[in-house]
């Protein structure tokens, strides 16, 4: 009989890097989500709130009751060639000063965006958006673009996420407003001055073309970014393709997360994505 050769494989972790709670733009209390991921068998969590630590410290207990590893994680929103894009920091010391008052510097200012928003809608004869989103927000400083996009859906304006941001909430539609965010330098120093590791969130999903998007790896590089989304929520298995090619060619580790912000909206459930591709390097031997 033939025999087969031993081959010890080390054993793939369930880890999901990506995700929100209430404190931002989630459905859930971060104590909630925490709970999710440990249910769906997620071994090392993040909890990413935009521009939030708030929920880092309840996600982290319920984690730490459920034998579910856990590290801080924060979703920085900054501006780059005119675009909004996201940064993720994890792993960080989030007591840090610096990190916390950037934060506080990027989320003041989101209350009087979201008044430019419901002025700019009223333009478009849809009255009230100001008070539906702030309804639905439970940290009103964090009131964000997801909760215009629920008020109106709630409405009966659209029909869901994504027919609502194409007709109002995208650039060049009539409730988006600019906004000031951090700057790639700034937000990458905040994260490395708390001691944390950055990672491009959903590379994907930016409207850059090719040569502007190996423009804007090749300066998060240089300021000492570490990695990429490779496996996310909102990649198609083309984008996958892509950024794993771009993760190995300038050697960025390789980041996992479901961004999930709640059941029955996101793409995809808590530790529920693929395993990143063989032959990247995780982030998380980082940690
Ligand atoms: P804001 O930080 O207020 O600009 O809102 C950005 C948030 O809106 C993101 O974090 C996503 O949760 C959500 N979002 C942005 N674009 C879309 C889209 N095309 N479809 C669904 N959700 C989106
Ligand atoms: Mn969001
Ligand atoms: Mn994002
Ligand atoms: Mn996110």
């Amino acid at each position: 009989m033939r025999s087969l050769p031993l081959v010890f494989f080390p054993p793939v972790l369930n880890c999901d890097l990506h995700c929100h709670s209430i404190c931002s733009d989630g459905l859930l209390p971060a104590e909630s989500v925490a709970r999710r991921a440990a249910a769906n068998g997620v071994d090392l969590l993040a909890l990413t709130d935009h521009d939030s630590l708030d929920g880092l410290t309840a996600a982290r207990a319920v984690a730490e009751e459920a034998g579910m590893a856990f590290v801080n994680g924060v979703e920085v929103s900054i501006e780059w060639g005119g675009l909004q894009i996201h940064i993720l920091g994890l792993n960080f010391d989030a007591a840090d000063a610096r990190l916390d008052s950037g934060l506080a510097a990027i989320r003041s200012g989101r209350i009087e965006r979201a008044q430019r928003m419901a002025a700019d809608l009223e333009r478009v004869g849809l009255y009230g958006t100001f008070d539906g989103a702030m309804a639905l927000a439970a940290n009103p400083s964090l009131i964000s673009r997801s909760h215009f996009a629920r008020h109106l859906i709630e409405s009966g304006v659209c029909k869901d996420m994504r027919s609502v941001f194409e007709a109002y909430l995208i650039p060049g539609r009539p409730g988006y407003v600019e906004h000031r965010w951090a700057t790639l330098a700034d937000s990458l120093d905040w994260i490395h001055g708390a001691g944390g590791v950055a990672a491009v969130a959903h590379p994907g999903r930016y409207r850059l073309s090719r040569a502007d998007m190996r423009r804007f790896l090749g300066e998060f590089k240089d300021r000492g970014g570490a990695a990429i989304e490779v496996m996310s929520g909102s990649h198609t298995p083309e984008h996958i393709e892509v950024y794993s090619r771009l993760a190995r060619e300038f050697g960025f580790l390789a980041s996992r997360g479901s961004d999930f912000h709640g059941p029955n909206e996101s793409y995809i459930d808590l530790g529920r994505l693929p395993s990143l591709p063989d032959g990247l390097e995780p982030v998380w031997q980082a940690f």
